[in-house]
């Protein structure tokens, strides 16, 4: 067996790497030749943790495992993200565990590759302005991933707690692009693409202060009860999803179809885009979302690559087990 560890991962894997791998899956589902399993998330009654697990199997690249971990949002004060995972891969013909690998820096990296997957197939060509709502771990890897995507001209961005927002302004520096904090209003206004990645509890985006042609990513929840826009936003917009099953359970749709005011056949699996089976974007003027909830594929997927660029650098630890 084969462990690969979370320190060796930022020296393995790129954005890029993790793009072509969540790309490739997503198109794999629509195939039919991958699957998720249902996940099992848990508040353990301990740390304030939520646990769990995430499976999947995809035929065509024979990734088969779990990602395994949580929430713990005690984390930073020990040093910590709050976000612990390992992925556990098994070989498809023997059921024998093949790696364990660091899911941590897999985890930001998927999710981003997620929401920049979503820009390149769904935002107008011409969009000029991204909006981010949100300034925590994850928010930092979403940025840098979307600008890869569109020729952005500038940042504008929002947070619940104002003064997390100088890691979004950071990276916006880096790539030589102005950044502005606005209101929720003006984000709206603004944007031509929206990234919300907080682990808001209520809507905070409303209907009303997205304009026409813009491309949502809400990637935040991914989890029952969770919510970042409004349900009438999810409503009015063309929806997209990495799986439909956990959009309507514990991603963004959950509360739309609550209401009764959306529901499951009108939501598009991202790989039918990717492969070709939907048009994704029909005019200039359609509003589209992104529902990301975070699938087990993307982790087996972006694990099997670190995988073997780990077993090629020499950095993989063998063990029998
Ligand atoms: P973090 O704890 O580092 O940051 C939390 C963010 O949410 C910050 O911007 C914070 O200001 C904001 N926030 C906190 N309380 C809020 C409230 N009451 N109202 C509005 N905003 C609030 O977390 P993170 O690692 O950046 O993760 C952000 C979210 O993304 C979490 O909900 C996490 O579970 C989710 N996530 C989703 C996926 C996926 O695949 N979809 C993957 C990883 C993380």
């Amino acid at each position: 067996m084969l462990i690969v560890p979370e320190r060796e991962i930022a020296n393995l894997i790129t954005a890029a790497d993790c793009f072509t791998a969540v790309e490739r899956v997503f198109a794999s589902m629509a195939n039919k030749a991958a699957y998720n399993f249902p996940v099992i998330r848990e508040a353990i009654g301990h740390a304030d943790a939520l646990y769990g697990f995430k499976s999947g199997f995809d035929r065509e690249s024979l990734a088969l495992g779990l990602k395994a971990g949580g929430f713990w949002p005690n984390n930073v004060s020990k040093g910590l993200t709050n976000h612990q995972s390992t992925i556990f891969l098994f070989d498809a013909d023997t059921g024998k565990c093949r790696a364990a690998v660091g899911g941590n820096l897999i985890t930001a990296l998927r999710t981003a590759a997620a929401s920049a997957v979503s820009i390149k197939y769904l935002a107008r060509q011409e969009a000029k302005v991204l909006g981010m709502i949100g300034a925590g771990h994850q928010s930092a890897f979403q940025l840098r991933a979307a600008l890869q995507q569109r020729q952005f001209e500038k940042v504008v961005a929002w947070n619940f707690h104002p003064e997390m927002l100088s890691r979004l302004e950071q990276v916006a520096n880096d790539e030589g692009l102005p950044f502005e904090v606005l209101d929720l209003e003006r984000l709206g206004a603004e944007s031509d693409v929206i990234i919300s990645i907080t682990s808001s509890f209520a809507p905070l985006l409303k209907a009303s202060q997205v304009r026409p042609g813009t491309h949502v990513a809400c990637m935040g929840t991914d989890t029952k009860g969770k919510q970042e826009v409004e349900p009438e936003l999810v409503a009015m917009a063309t929806v997209f999803t990495d799986e439909i099953a956990q959009a309507v359970t514990i991603g963004e749709c959950q509360h739309a179809v609550e209401r009764g005011i959306t529901n499951k056949e009108a939501i598009i699996e991202i790989g039918a885009v990717i492969s070709g089976k939907h048009p994704g974007r029909s005019s200039a003027d359609e509003i589209t979302l992104f529902d990301g909830t975070g699938i087990a594929l993307q982790d087996l997927a972006v694990a099997s690559v670190a995988v073997e660029l780990a077993l090629v650098k020499g950095v993989a630890i063998e063990i029998d087990f």
